[in-house]
């Protein structure tokens, strides 16, 4: 397989009509463009049409993981699209970092199974290829009677869940007395705390950063301010994807697809466009009247009815999370989280530790309409009166924390499937003719992102 791995067309939307299978061939061209339109900048990129076995949407840590495992395949051209100048600008860096253990979600959930995968694989990952990290381990705190009963039963569900590996030999989680709390994190308060060893945190950028150049020394390709705006499953097989660039529209025909446009995901989705399958025949050849099961099987393929029944219309909820710097010094050596919401619209207003072992906490919880808006409102975020009550919900569990010494750091946006009220919701990673699609990709996404791309390839191979 050539390194250079997608193929250009310079004759015009008749290979989009072609229902020759997707390869790579030996005369592509675009050897990692960072920018599609500046591979020869006398020639309009309009002109070029090209050819791909994957076409991933979306550069975030899961856009990104999944493109390196399929272009490490080998054998198969990958592309990675990006609307935004640089990849990773979404939600992957607007998030806590936080390798999570996978203590929370119901047994049988995608949001489980990923994240005790993805923990394992992000440790050895990140060890194999020097990615700052550290197993920093975490304490879910209780304060009232329901709370300590809560962590019991998280407790003996994580024991049965976790399975105890060569990489994590100890017990999944433990509890602390008041005064093991006490001795070990004199600034903490509360009855007793759920140890989880297997949690850490992550730099995430230094991932996405490795992740870009694994995907290029596999022979893949990324190519930046290029945003899907037209999906099509062509009827002869495979995907006409026009995109979006500076220098015009760009038309690319893929085998595959996958969405993996994070807070857009429901957009992509909804945009993909079905065949119109002609009463008397097919472009397969197989006529309408023709009832051998071959005929069943492709049309079945090409059915949007199909499709649509094992895939509803898709509406995404934005929620919010405001994240406070503290300007004093750490009181905790730790991350320390509260006792989570019921139907974990969040995992509370926490205490994380960046990689320089600075304190902050955050996210809240806001349900928005916009979700390209990341500005913080500090006449309500940083106000005097906000910052009064972050404060009095993290002195709960420490109570040391000033909030004069607080401040309005950042924010991201959750991708949700469920509104407010609404209860827990899964992930959604679904195969279908060539098409995966990823939506509701939430917290713990960034946990799970190598664990996805590996279920990823598991739906398509
Ligand atoms: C406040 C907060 C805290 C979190 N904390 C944690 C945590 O501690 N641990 C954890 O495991 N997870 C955490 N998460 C979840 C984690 O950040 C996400 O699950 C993960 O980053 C999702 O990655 P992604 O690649 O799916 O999405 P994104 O990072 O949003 O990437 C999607 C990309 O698709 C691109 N795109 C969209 N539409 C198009 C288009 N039409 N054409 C081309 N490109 C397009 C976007 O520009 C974007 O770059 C948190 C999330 C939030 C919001």
């Amino acid at each position: 397989m050539s390194h250079d791995c997608w193929t250009k067309h310079e004759d015009d939307v008749t290979v989009l009509q072609d229902s020759q299978p997707v390869v790579g061939k030996e005369n592509s061209v675009l050897k990692h463009p960072r920018y599609l339109y500046d591979q020869s900048p006398s020639v309009a990129v309009a002109d070029f049409e090209y050819e791909v076995d994957h076409l991933v949407i979306g550069a975030g840590v899961v856009g990104l993981a999944i493109a390196e495992r399929l272009a490490a395949r080998g054998g198969g051209s990958t592309l990675l699209v990006e609307k935004n100048v640089a990849s990773g600008q979404e939600t992957s860096s607007r998030n806590s970092e936080v390798i999570h253990a996978g203590l929370y979600y119901p047994p049988n959930s995608l949001k489980t199974k990923l994240c005790i995968r993805g923990n394992e694989m992000m440790y050895d990952f990140c060890e194999k290829y020097n990615i700052e990290h550290q197993q920093i381990t975490k304490w879910v705190v209780g304060q009232s009677e329901s709370d300590l009963e809560y962590l019991e039963t998280l407790s003996k569900k994580a024991d049965k869940l976790l399975p105890r590996t060569k990489r994590m030999p100890g017990a999944p989680t433990f509890m602390l007395s008041e005064e093991e709390m006490r001795s070990q994190e004199p600034f903490v308060k509360g009855r007793a705390a759920l140890v989880s060893p297997r949690t850490g945190i992550v730099d995430v950028h230094g991932l996405m950063q490795l992740l870009e150049t694994k995907i290029q020394d596999h022979g893949g390709d990324l190519a930046l301010q290029c945003e899907v705006n037209y999906l099509e499953k062509l009827a002869g097989g495979g995907f006409k994807v026009v995109m979006k660039s500076p220098a015009g529209p760009v038309v690319v025909k893929a085998a595959t697809v996958i969405n993996s446009a994070g807070l857009h995901s429901d957009k992509v989705y909804n945009m993909l466009q079905w065949p119109v399958i002609p009463p008397t025949a097919t472009t397969t050849g197989i006529t309408a009247d023709d009832d051998s099961s071959s005929k069943d099987a492709d049309l079945a393929d090409l059915d949007p009815t199909n499709f649509e029944s094992r895939l509803p219309p898709l509406k995404l909820h934005y929620c919010k999370g405001h994240y406070y710097g503290y300007s004093g010094k750490a009181l905790v050596s730790r991350l320390i989280y509260p006792v989570p919401d019921k139907n974990l619209t969040s995992l509370g207003t926490h205490l994380t530790l960046d990689l320089a072992g600075r304190m902050r906490f955050g996210p809240d919880v806001l349900y928005v309409d916009n979700p390209t808006d990341y500005s913080i409102d500090l006449s309500t975020v940083g106000s005097t009166s906000s910052m009064k009550t972050v404060s009095q919900v993290i002195q709960t569990y420490l109570p040391a924390v000033k909030s004069s010494s607080l401040y309005a750091d950042y924010a991201g946006i959750r991708p949700k499937l469920a509104g407010p009220g609404e209860p827990f919701r899964d992930f959604i990673i679904h195969h279908h003719t060539g098409f995966v699609n990823l939506a509701g990709i939430e917290s713990p996404g960034l946990t799970s992102s190598l664990a996805i791309a590996e279920h990823v390839e598991t739906l398509l191979y």
